[in-house]
């Protein structure tokens, strides 16, 4: 009999308050040590094998569903047909959590990279949550909607392309978000570097509250120990390292749970102070 390792689903719930948040995993990819910059590679090499984990890396990628009693909005859209075989199992992680894409009202979009926005269009470049408005902070449409800068390298110029694309095919349904006030108990926090205006959203409802963070983190083995360490999908380094610390540090000091779009399913988990750098605490499934 052949070995099965699929799960029999791929979604987990959390409460916030009277919200829900749902992680859906979208898929893995694989990444090569080249990615990093700003670590030595036997140091990156050295933590990654400490963890155990298999070479070559592979970078989880979630997306989460926020039902709120209002509104059902889904936090990016994986990678859809982009991924070049890669993820692309959102719509059937929704459907293990009772959905279906015709029950989101909303479309929250953290950054304008592939793996976040490739779900939003089926492999026709056709829509595949018609219904939904999609809302993208206003920075980061002006910046992945505008010409492609010269001196992009290749990757860059792949990413500009990607999001041309998906413009071009969910136009109509995207709303430019201006400011932090997203809707009631949802706040955006701006965290760039990554890209240009790269945001995570505080969900906060009655005493309860955490931050998705988004992509601070790629690579939990490497960059939690190291967060001057950078990956190549960083648009300024600089800029991400120094985001990086200091919302861990701001995470690590409160004690806020903390979400991401690359932490390993279920993606929710707290930060501590360890040592020169941090160390992460993933949350303990509860059945
Ligand atoms: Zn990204
Ligand atoms: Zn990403």
């Amino acid at each position: 009999m052949p070995v099965t390792t699929q799960q029999p689903a791929n979604a987990h719930r959390l409460a916030i308050g009277d919200f829900t948040l749902t992680t859906l995993i979208d898929g893995q990819f694989e990444a090569g040590f080249g990615l990093l910059s700003n670590i030595d590679e036997t140091e990156a090499k050295r933590l990654h094998d400490a963890s155990r984990r298999p070479t070559p890396p592979r970078i989880t990628l979630n997306a989460y569903l926020l039902e709120t009693g209002q509104e059902t909005i889904l936090i990016d859209t994986g990678f859809g047909p982009l991924g070049g075989g890669a993820g692309g199992r959102l719509f059937e992680s929704l459907a293990d959590a009772g959905h279906a894409p015709d029950d989101i009202d909303t479309v929250l979009i953290t950054h304008m990279h592939p793996d976040h926005i490739g779900g939003l269009v089926d492999a026709n470049d056709q829509p595949t949550m018609p219904r939904a408005r999609v809302l993208v902070p206003a920075g980061e449409l002006d910046y992945w909607g505008g010409a492609i800068p010269a001196d992009a390298d290749d990757a860059q110029t792949q990413q500009f392309e990607a999001a041309h694309r998906v413009i071009a095919a969910v136009g109509s349904q995207i709303q430019h978000l201006e400011g932090n006030a997203v809707l009631p108990g949802i706040t955006r926090v701006p965290l760039p570097g990554h890209t240009p205006d790269h945001s995570g959203y505080r969900i906060a409802s009655g005493n309860a509250q955490l931050l998705l963070w988004t992509d601070i983190v790629h690579l939990p083995s490497i960059q939690f120990p190291n967060p001057e360490a950078t990956v190549a999908f960083d648009s300024d380094a600089a800029q991400a390292a120094e985001t990086r610390r200091r919302i861990m540090s701001e995470v690590a000091e409160s004690r806020e749970p903390v979400a991401g779009h690359h932490l390993d399913f279920p993606g929710v988990g707290y930060v501590v102070a360890d040592g020169a750098g941090f160390r992460w605490l993933p949350h303990v499934w509860t059945p």
